[in-house]
């Protein structure tokens, strides 16, 4: 067994000046409802139209589109401003502040920081055996041995052509083949117009994805989007068996950050 690097460093979001590590409800898929603490890493290998986590990934002096491009005032992040390196130690400490156990690494892409990501979930397991982790991930990157042993749930959601992200970049066959075959992960798609379940069965069929295992979900960053695209989207589900999973968060508190 590896050793524990507790001084690893972890490249988390900042947000309002400090790591965004907060405590709120989960929003979305099969543990919605569930009292989470989030840990958010900085950065993701994809570059997703419609991400509203920009703030991971979306740096000044790149030429990814966004489709905030449009709206008056929206600029690219500034690396150096929306970054914060803390040590593996410093962040168990933040999350051993809530009183909570269940522990959603989200981002961005947190499978970048395979490593460091471990040694937190080891250092809180020595604090407690009840922390229990799920990891938020676009599925393009395969779990290191030790990563995959740490982890309770893998909350898989596979971009589509919507995002914007050319195929290559989006399906990786290796990754999506290990999810299907995983019974730790549920596969979440973010559907933004009935064409799109196509493409979703698609996948489905290719990579012998369990229907048992699927949740679509409306794109939408607002109450309004999401209530147009709710009524189609669950009767798509209704015919194929899949499960339909809304935002909470957005429902609750709009398009606000890190609560
Ligand atoms: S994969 Fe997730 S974090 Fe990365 S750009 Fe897409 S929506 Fe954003």
């Amino acid at each position: 067994m590896r050793p524990v690097a507790r001084h690893h460093h972890l490249k988390l979001a900042r947000l309002n000046g400090r790591p965004e590590v907060f405590y709120s409800i989960q929003g979305e898929g099969k543990s919605l409802g569930w009292p989470s603490i989030f840990v958010r890493t900085s950065l993701c290998n994809l570059h997703c139209v419609w991400c509203d986590t920009d703030y991971t990934w979306n740096w000044k002096g790149t030429r990814f589109p966004h489709r905030n491009d449009a709206r008056p005032g929206y600029q690219k992040f500034d690396k150096k401003d929306w970054i914060a390196e803390c040590r593996v130690d410093e962040v168990a400490a933040m999350v051993t502040d809530f009183p909570c156990h269940n522990v959603i690494l989200t981002g961005g892409e947190p499978m970048i920081q395979q490593p460091a990501l471990t040694d937190l979930m080891a250092v809180l397991r020595e604090k407690s055996d009840r922390y229990r982790f799920e990891v938020e991930t676009n599925g393009t990157l395969l779990p290191s041995e030790a990563f995959d042993a740490a982890i309770d749930q893998y909350n898989v959601s596979p971009k589509l052509e919507n995002s914007g992200n050319g195929r290559k970049l989006r399906e990786r066959p290796a990754a999506y083949r290990f999810f299907a075959s995983s019974p730790k992960a549920n596969f979440k798609f973010v559907v933004a117009d009935p064409a799109d379940l196509e493409e979703v069965l698609g996948l489905i069929d290719r990579f012998g994805i369990a229907p048992e295992k699927v949740w679509l979900m409306p794109e939408g960053s607002t109450r309004q989007t999401l209530a147009r695209r709710r009524k189609w989207l669950v009767d798509i589900c209704k015919d194929y068996g899949f499960r339909y999973t809304d935002r909470l968060h957005v429902q609750i508190w709009g398009s606000k950050k890190g609560v």
